[in-house]
């Protein structure tokens, strides 16, 4: 009898498999839950976190480097926008979460973005160097690499359920706001959705005028600082050998946009 809800539940999973290609990639993605459940889910599990920073007094507490973290999201949403119209609608935010021995930030489904001062200080991190990786959190939500995670999840977790109910009759079974949170905070990208998300990211920085070459800087000084104790952006963001090579390839096409962007009237975007 066991086996036979195991049976069910695998099919359910494999009735509701859905698969969408991706307007910027091409390339076609698993979608068990739609964006908008995704984005909504991702929402809710921000204004909790967000709330839990606050109690713990380590939300945004230095005002220049709040400012200075908006200014630079505000011109990458911009451009993120142009790419990708959908990201219009977003409700775009962004927090500098006051934790100096994290360096860590995403960009959640739906435009919910943080970034902790770990990474600014730790990396002593220019503007580029910020455009560069928040570009990065960026592509991950324009490229619905958090709905493909969130699908992934939902498919180990249904095969979790299943095992526990037909072992342990315990259901383990994370909810849609602690899967958004798993999401985007420890669970790590696929090496194909990194190399996506560098070149868009690249493009994005690129095009809100800042210097996509700070992507290499940015990753030197990441492998660099892994080296004193594992990096926690580097396990969301598995980074092969190869990664510097794959952006110094994309340089050339990067660098006329960033060139075309500079001494330009840039357009921002208002993020919360
Ligand atoms: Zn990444």
């Amino acid at each position: 009898m066991k086996l036979l809800r195991v049976i069910a539940v695998l099919t359910v999973v494999a009735f509701f498999t859905g698969c969408a290609t991706n307007s910027l990639t091409g390339r076609r993605q698993l979608t068990l839950v739609s964006e908008t459940q995704a984005i909504s889910a991702s929402a809710q599990a921000y204004s909790e976190m967000m709330s839990s920073f606050a109690v713990d007094n380590q939300l945004n507490n230095d005002m220049a480097t709040v400012k200075r973290v908006r200014d630079i999201t505000s011109r990458l949403v911009a451009q993120a926008v142009q790419l990708e119209p959908r990201s219009a609608d977003w409700d775009w935010a962004v927090q500098v979460l006051d934790v100096p021995d994290q360096a860590n930030a995403f960009c959640m489904a739906g435009g919910k973005m943080a970034i902790y001062t770990g990474l600014i200080d730790q990396l002593n991190a220019t503007d580029d160097e910020i455009a560069a990786v928040m570009g990065h959190e960026i592509a991950h939500a324009l490229l619905a690499h958090s709905v493909e995670k969130m699908s992934m999840s939902m498919v180990t977790n249904l095969g979790v359920q299943a095992l526990g109910t037909a072992f342990e009759d315990k259901p383990l079974v994370l909810s849609g706001t602690e899967m958004a949170a798993a999401v985007a905070i420890t669970l790590p990208n696929s090496r194909t959705a990194e190399a996506e998300a560098d070149i868009v990211g690249l493009e994005i920085a690129a095009r809100a005028g800042y210097n996509p070459s700070a992507a290499i800087t940015l990753w030197q000084k990441m492998n660099a600082l892994n080296g004193n104790g594992p990096l926690e952006f580097l396990s969301t963001h598995p980074a092969p050998a190869t990664r510097i090579q794959g952006i110094e390839a994309n340089l050339p096409t990067m660098m006329p946009l960033y060139q075309a962007s500079r001494g330009q009237r840039l357009p921002t975007w208002p993020v919360n």
